[in-house]
């Protein structure tokens, strides 16, 4: 189960236990958006319920990108637009199959079967509505604009940004009460897209895990992984090996060899 915060005026997050995810619910006059639609059939059942909770209008989904818990739970929502960059599609053609596999044996593994199974048996849905750089929706009187900023926590991030409320929904560009995850990242262009981020504006700034934050926590997260970008390029200057390049970074669990590598 989640609850709902209301970042702004009809701008909602809805915040689960499980991984500390959060997902997104922007209200226009015509119509709402979902941002990201949990990792499951059931979390996608539970997030839509909770969104008829909150407006009957017809909605449309957009993928901040393709790692499963922000994309498996898209069915609960179909058939409906569904807004992604067009390598978030690409990736799930190429790698979905193969991701929920992954983390279906991975709940296993840890013991809980009923999510294993769950994740076993969604129906992956592929993104029909693909953005390269920017895309604006229009939800009846207010403006949604879609943006990828480049490489970063994967090649195909986009940030979702809702100018008059003054919010962006970051997805994993952003992590708060949790390290920022390398495991598909572009470490040394992560920072450039943190200023994208910055120089839109918004107060209010979403991450795909934990609580909302502002521009402070965001200018805090940039330094940081400056320090990781700089990590790497000592790494690809031979100046530094990658274990003690992993060893000094501020997020020694996190950064991985094959992220050092990219
Ligand atoms: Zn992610």
């Amino acid at each position: 189960m989640g609850r709902w915060i209301e970042a702004a005026d009809g701008v909602l997050v809805r915040r689960y236990q499980e991984l500390d995810l959060s997902v997104g619910l922007v209200v226009g006059g015509e119509s709402c958006l979902i941002v990201d639609t949990g990792g499951d059939a059931g979390q996608g059942a539970e997030l839509a319920a909770a969104v008829r909770e909150v407006t009957p209008l017809p909605w449309q989904v957009v993928l901040t990108h393709s790692h499963f818990d922000h994309s498996f739970g898209t069915e609960a929502f179909a058939p409906c637009a569904v807004w992604a960059h067009r390598r978030c599609r690409a990736d799930l053609v190429a790698n979905g199959e193969q991701q929920r596999e992954k983390w279906a044996r991975h709940y296993r593994e840890l013991g809980d079967a009923k999510v294993a199974d769950r994740i076993a048996a969604v129906r992956l849905v592929l993104p029909d509505y693909l953005v390269d750089d920017y895309a604006q929706l229009d939800l009846g009187g207010r403006r949604v604009d879609l943006r990828h900023f480049g490489p970063a926590h994967s090649d195909h991030d986009l940030v979702v940004h809702v100018p008059e409320a003054g919010a962006v929904f970051a997805g994993d560009l952003v992590e708060e009460g949790a390290p920022p995850q390398f495991g598909d990242a572009f470490p040394q262009d992560w920072p450039s897209a943190l200023d994208r981020i910055l120089a839109l504006d918004a107060p209010i700034v979403l991450p795909g895990h934990g609580d909302p934050v502002d521009r402070h926590f965001v200018r805090g997260q940039r330094a940081e992984l400056v320090l990781v970008a700089e990590l790497c390029r000592e790494v690809a200057a031979g100046t530094l090996t990658a274990e003690q390049a992993v060893a000094r970074s501020p997020y020694p669990e996190e950064l991985t060899l094959a992220a050092l590598a990219r």
